[in-house]
């Protein structure tokens, strides 16, 4: 597997990798994700679309992967461990604390950000491990965006109350999951010249990314992975 985007953050290593074809818990699969993971300890979530946030001690770091469970995040300042998350039309959201350092990694969708994962995540990373916002960076991956992502009217409201979040000059309403995500990372603290995004609609590009919408019997994942380093 390749980096599709890579991190370029001082003193962390990671990126998101495209278009994978094969399931996540398929052997060859594993064995390029703990490829990928080298001689960390690879670190996945059961992602279950909540708003749970682990902090990851040393101590969880004792098999070659550990998969937490009832959560769609975590933090660490743990060096050994590689976060890992899974997406295919949903947000990977990347956090780098540089006063710890340590570093963070969160699955959103649109019951994620209804959630407040984001400023979850942010709150997650300053409670553990001290500082402030204007520590942090943070990077949005690609995801299925506001051209493409059409949901019904009670998935729209969940988030008429913010502002650009919803289009609603199509006939049916489109969502952007990145402004909402800003906003509640704006919220929390993060200034908007440390957030970055990272370019692509998931349903736009089958040729570089995975998606859930265009291809739902044999989607395949987009990968997230971080760790200090
Ligand atoms: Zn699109």
């Amino acid at each position: 597997m390749r980096w599709a985007y890579e991190l370029n953050w001082p003193g962390i290593a990671g990126g998101f990798v495209g278009r994978t074809t094969q399931d996540v818990r398929d052997d060859t699969m594993r064995a390029a994700l703990q490829a990928m993971a080298g001689e960390r300890v690879l670190v996945e979530a059961e992602q279950v679309h909540g708003g749970e946030v682990a902090v990851i001690v040393e101590d969880a770091l004792h098999d070659a992967s550990v998969c937490i469970a009832g959560v769609d995040g975590f933090v660490t300042d743990a060096p050994q461990a590689a976060l890992a998350i899974y997406v295919a039309d949903c947000l990977a959201i990347f956090l780098s604390h540089e006063g710890a350092p340590a570093v963070g990694l969160a699955h959103a969708g649109w019951r994620g950000l209804v959630a407040d994962m984001p400023g979850t995540l942010v709150r997650s990373a300053l409670g553990a491990f001290g500082g402030d916002a204007g520590d942090l960076r943070v990077a949005l991956s690609p995801c299925i965006r506001q051209c493409c992502f059409e949901v019904g009217e009670e998935v729209a409201e969940q988030f008429d109350a913010m502002e650009g979040a919803v289009d609603r000059s199509r006939e049916r309403p489109h969502v952007d999951l990145i402004a909402v995500a800003k906003a509640q990372l704006r919220e929390a603290g993060v200034r908007e010249g440390r957030v970055e995004v990272i370019d692509g609609c998931t349903r736009c590009d089958p040729e570089r990314l995975a998606s859930y919408r265009r291809d739902p019997e044999r989607c395949g994942r987009n990968v997230a992975l971080i760790g200090l380093g």
